[in-house]
């Protein structure tokens, strides 16, 4: 809450205010962008950055439903098609052992038929589209190099969102979008789980002299975890994660030596390999919030839950609260009701929790489990691979899960 506010001048009135352009706040403010409602995108990076953000090590993996969602929001087409990559199959591997869980090609996926288990898209392409889908409607605004710095939502009828240069927007509805460290859930009253897996991802892209076969891996190595995202056919983005004691060790690796140890890891599997990209890490907190609204504000994307990405849920679930909060409001603005009335939230939150409070904790437990390098937990590890494996209703539902 602000206790000296500013004067008046400095208020502007606009509809909605959306903190944080990343790619869920810009899918969000497309989303709205055709009701006509003022929209106010308020993001603390610059201008350049959005409109051409650069490469960050991070490929999306993304279902088939998410795919629907882009069309919808015409971010799938401003993707140059030759960098949607198809995610054909995948398997999981537990520790040295060569058996597999296989999730199959499908046949279908959502009904339609589908040669794809989903898409595999670079997180800086994602962005791009996202603010390039923005840039025809003149009632979305982008104030840039600027952030919300406090909230308050005393009054019952507006919520004001304070700049760091004191200007204050006033709107009927506020949606942080502020990332999985975000402040405006803080500064909002929203309590949230927050799990520090004391691991870090880094992540780069690998040529290879073998075929990948569109193949994704996830090795849960003793140790370490790796996973293989195929792009072309000779080229896949890597991604270790590793115990925070061990990251300098990795990052300070010359490109020879971590060509080397990834050949090791894969026992040669894709062949000689060859640095391709620059190498990026991120620290591994998962954070889930106990409410996705409060008065005249909703948390959508990594503010609502922010996933750990070993299996690649956060930007799909980031799109899905799109979806819905998006679909609450536009029939809202159709039937001239209230934007930030708080049974629309209620319901935004009805809608969005149940799953994505189901996913984050599995997801925890699984990762809880595959990092335990114990020998009663390495049989666990072994067992549970055979049994999703043998058992066609659980390996169906993880296989939905991934298609979407
Ligand atoms: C290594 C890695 C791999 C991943 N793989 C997958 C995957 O395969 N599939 C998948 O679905 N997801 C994946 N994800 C997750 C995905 O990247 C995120 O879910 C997604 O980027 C979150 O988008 P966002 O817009 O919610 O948040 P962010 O991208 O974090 O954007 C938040 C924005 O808010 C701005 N901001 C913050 N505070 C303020 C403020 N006070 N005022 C103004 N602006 C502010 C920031 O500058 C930023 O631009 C992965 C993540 C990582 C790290």
């Amino acid at each position: 809450m602000t206790t000296n506010k500013e004067p008046a001048a400095l208020i502007e009135q606009t509809d909605v205010v959306i903190v944080g352009a990343g790619p869920a706040g810009l899918s969000m403010a497309r989303a709205l962008a055709p009701s006509g409602l003022a929209i106010t995108v308020v993001e603390q990076n610059n201008r350049t950055s959005l409109a051409d953000p650069p490469f960050d090590g991070r490929e999306i993996a993304l279902t088939h439903y998410s795919k629907e969602l882009m069309q919808n929001l015409q971010l799938w087409s401003r993707i140059p098609s030759e960098e949607i990559y198809p995610l054909r199959d995948a398997k999981v591997i537990n520790g040295y052992s060569n058996y597999q869980l296989h999730f199959e090609q499908p046949t279908k996926a959502r009904g339609k038929p589908a040669n794809s288990l989903g898409f595999l898209i670079s997180n800086h392409n994602i962005r791009r589209a996202a603010y390039e889908a923005v840039l025809p409607y003149s009632n979305v605004r982008i104030i840039d190099g600027h952030s919300i710095t406090e909230i308050d939502n005393r009054q019952p009828e507006a919520i004001e969102a304070i700049m760091d240069n004191g200007q204050i927007l006033k709107s009927k509805l506020l949606i942080a979008a502020d990332s999985r460290f975000s402040s405006i859930r803080r500064k909002l009253g929203i309590a949230a789980k927050i799990r520090d897996f004391g691991r870090t991802v880094i992540v780069f892209r690998m040529r290879h002299t073998l075929t990948n076969q569109h193949t994704a891996f996830e090795c849960f190595h003793y140790g370490r975890t790796l996973a293989l995202l195929p792009l072309e056919e000779h080229l896949t983005n890597c991604v270790i994660t590793i115990n925070n004691e061990y990251v300098k060790e990795i990052l300070s690796m010359t490109p020879a030596k971590l060509e080397e140890d990834i050949k090791q890891q894969l026992r040669g599997k894709l062949g000689d390999m060859t640095l391709a990209s620059t190498i990026h890490h991120y620290p591994l907190v998962g954070t889930h919030a106990s409410a996705f609204y409060a008065q005249r504000s909703a948390l959508i994307g990594d503010a609502a839950v922010g996933m750990h990405p070993v299996t690649a849920h956060g930007f799909n679930l980031g799109l899905n609260s799109v979806g819905i909060l998006a679909k609450l409001i536009n029939d809202a603005v159709d039937q001239g009701k209230d934007i930030g009335n708080k049974s629309l939230l209620a319901s935004y939150q009805r809608h969005h929790m149940p799953h994505t409070l189901a996913l984050y904790h599995g997801t925890n437990a699984m990762i809880s489990l595959y990092t335990n390098d114990t020998p009663p937990a390495r049989l666990v590890r072994s067992l549970v691979l055979r049994v999703s494996n043998n058992l066609p209703p659980l390996k169906k539902l993880i296989s939905l899960q991934l298609t979407g």
